[in-house]
């Protein structure tokens, strides 16, 4: 297996990392504009003679599809990522010596890049997999825009995600095995009428919707505290944070309108059910004074998920990180949502993510190193050879 490993490593090509990942940046694709880039992806994975899907469910985000078959019968591994970037603008794509520069470099494009680079390595060694190997790309990922509509999509084919699932994105040097799930909160609280002065409003029993968002945001923030008492190890309590509050002109005039929002995160244990009957018990717990409308909305973005330590899609990419790395990889709970939510809740599959890197996902200058995307594509290739296991 050492000796297989080291072959394959030595096949790796930085050059062709690094070409690929900048070709990808400077072909932008904007969340509902992910053709150009795809048609680029394609058109790399043809040329080592796979076959690809795509799947043109969504306008402008297509999804695909490339299946490295190998033993009839054996386990089903799919690697998965999305093309598209956020809005954000950004300054043109360079390179600087080790260094990748331009929006999508870490989110994540070197991701996808890692991938075409694991299937060429492992074409070009001619590696008989006693499993099967799925790439997967889909858009439509990156909020406000998408909602994952692309990922549901290819979970919704069942024979796309089957035995396990490992997302080329998120943190490269330690592994979430549960993640938070989030609601995103908006309250709107009206009632008739034009704005006032308070002393006019008072005798009339004119209510100020002003006092009624800071009432809910106070009973926020007694759940935190309450919530603060039980923390969950690796994901610390479940929370409500306070996005915004707009309210009123003027220091003596009642409003006719105050607007709040934030986010709920919460366990993986929660159906979206529970969440729904916690927010209701919230807004019902805080009396509403006549006169006052009050509209409240609850969006979900990704249910809290849970991976057994002992799956054995953990294990084959801890002893792939410990033989690339040399050190333990550590489990971790994640705070944020990603792919990896809505794969093991809507899957039902055990999932894990691993990326190449970066850490400036979103960020004013985005980046990537060429050797941490040439050391993520080792991790990868350790991971489908431990997971899926080599013939003969
Ligand atoms: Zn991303």
């Amino acid at each position: 297996m050492d000796d297989l490993l080291n072959r394959l490593f030595a096949s790796i090509s930085a050059e062709h990392l690094r070409d690929l990942t900048y070709e990808m940046v400077r072909i932008p694709s904007p969340t509902g504009d992910a053709e150009d880039v795809t048609a680029y992806y394609v058109q790399q994975l043809r040329a080592l003679g796979l076959e690809v899907q795509v799947l043109n469910d969504f306008p402008r985000s297509p999804s695909t599809v490339t299946r490295l078959l190998g033993k009839p019968g054996g386990l089903t591994l799919t690697l998965d990522g999305h093309l598209d970037t956020i809005h954000t603008s950004h300054a043109a794509p360079y390179i600087e010596g080790d260094r990748i520069v331009g929006r999508g470099a870490g989110d994540m494009k070197s991701g996808i890049a890692a991938m075409v680079e694991t299937a060429r390595v492992l074409l070009e060694n001619d590696v008989r997999l006693n499993g099967n190997l799925i790439l997967a790309t889909h858009s439509l990922h990156e909020a406000p825009v998408g909602h994952m509509q692309g990922l549901k999509a290819l979970l919704a084919r069942g024979d796309v995600f089957v035995d396990a699932a490992l997302v080329t994105e998120g943190q490269c040097d330690a592994l979430p095995i549960r993640g938070k799930g989030q609601a995103l909160y908006e309250c709107e609280i009206t009632r008739e009428g034009k704005a006032l002065h308070e002393n006019e409003a008072r005798p009339l029993g004119i209510p100020n919707p002003l006092d009624y968002a800071v009432k809910l945001a106070g009973r926020m923030l007694e759940y935190n505290a309450a919530w603060a008492q039980k923390p969950d190890p690796l994901l610390g309590p479940e929370t409500f944070f306070l996005g915004q509050i707009h309210s009123g002109d003027f220091y003596n005039r009642v409003p006719a309108k105050a607007f709040m929002n934030g986010v709920h995160r919460y366990w993986p244990d929660k159906s979206w059910e529970d969440v729904e009957r916690m927010f209701n018990q919230l807004i019902a717990s805080v009396e509403k004074p006549a006169g006052l409308q009050i509209d409240t909305k609850l969006f979900g973005n990704g249910l809290g998920y849970e991976v057994n330590p002992d799956e054995q899609i953990v294990s084959a990419l801890r002893s792939a990180y410990q033989t690339v790395v040399g050190e333990a990889l550590q489990l971790v709970g994640a705070l944020s949502v990603s792919d990896v939510n809505v794969i093991a809740r809507e899957g039902g599959i055990p999932v894990v993510a691993h990326g190449t890197g970066s850490t400036t996902a979103h960020a004013d200058v985005e980046w990537v190193n060429v050797s941490d995307i040439v050391r993520s594509t080792q991790v990868y290739l350790a991971t489908v050879i431990t997971y899926l296991g080599v013939q003969g």
